[in-house]
């Protein structure tokens, strides 16, 4: 284990984490399981993956909830807070994490195209964020970790819809964590590079992954966990002065 090493950690801690069933939402779900949190996560339609992390979760002694809700539908993404609450009592942490990443030109892309990228990537966290607010400024704090990405920050040639979309998300954060700090709620980011997902290996080619690690200084992808390692720091009294802030995990592909 890591900076947030005791098994107890997060003892007590209701976590909500969006897109859980797969790659990097998969790690922080187990990573938050793994120290003591109760954890409830959402995904989209893969059944199967979402049923195999209920269990490695359960495997770890930990309690997890799985729900099918689509996080682009804010009606949905309200009765998803709505049940996990109603459950469990307030969320004290929430991991915006759900993403999709199509490959389309700008001369090429469709306005639906565009609608359903933003929409997944940036229009869900404003759901997510809003649906879980009121609970945590009731029980007098929380914390919000919202997953961007490198594109957000550098751009992305062949998808400027995610990357406007998670550029979006960053300033979206630090907007968020003015408004309610004074409510004892940290909201910060965690801006991934390349990592090891079927998110970016469906988009690989020979020639994307040989340029990926010419242009990587660590030379190799990132694993989804040293992602999750990140987000746990974040959600941790550890991190409590740090606010509005976003924590590149990106193997030193771009220094800021
Ligand atoms: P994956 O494609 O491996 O997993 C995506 C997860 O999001 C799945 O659980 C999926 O559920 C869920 N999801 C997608 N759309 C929806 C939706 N509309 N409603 C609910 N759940 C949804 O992605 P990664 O793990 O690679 O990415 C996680 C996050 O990290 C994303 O925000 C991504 O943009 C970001 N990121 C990833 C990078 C990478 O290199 N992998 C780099 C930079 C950022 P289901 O399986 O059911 O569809």
């Amino acid at each position: 284990m890591s900076r947030v090493e005791k098994a107890d950690a997060f003892a007590g801690k209701r976590v909500l984490v969006t897109g859980g069933s797969r790659g990097i939402g998969r790690a922080i779900v187990l990573a938050f399981a793994q120290r003591g949190a109760e954890v409830a996560f959402c995904y989209r339609s893969d059944h199967a993956a979402a049923k195999e992390v209920k269990q490695a979760g359960a495997d770890f002694g930990a309690r997890v909830d799985s729900f099918q809700t689509d996080v682009t539908d804010a009606a949905a993404v309200a009765a998803l807070v709505e049940q996990v609450q109603g459950k469990r009592g307030a969320i004290d942490v929430l991991v915006n994490n759900a993403g999709s990443f199509p490959a389309t030109k700008v001369i090429d892309m469709t306005p639906a195209e565009w609608d359903a990228v933003v929409r997944t990537n940036l229009y869900s966290v404003f759901y997510c964020c809003q649906a879980a607010l009121p609970g945590m400024i009731a029980a007098g704090g929380g914390a919000i970790i919202n997953i961007a990405s490198i594109a957000g920050q550098r751009g992305s040639a062949r998808h400027a819809h995610y990357a406007a979309a998670k550029g979006g998300v960053l300033a979206f954060t630090r907007s968020l964590a003015r408004e309610v700090i004074e409510h004892n709620i940290r909201v910060n980011a965690v801006s991934p590079g390349r990592i090891a997902t079927e998110l970016l290996v469906n988009e690989q080619t020979a020639h994307e992954f040989a340029r990926w690690m010419a242009d990587t200084p660590a030379r190799r992808l990132g694993a989804p966990e040293e992602v999750a390692e990140a987000v746990l720091f974040l959600a941790s009294p550890a991190s409590s002065y740090i606010v509005g802030e976003t924590i590149a995990v990106n193997g030193g592909l771009l220094m800021e």
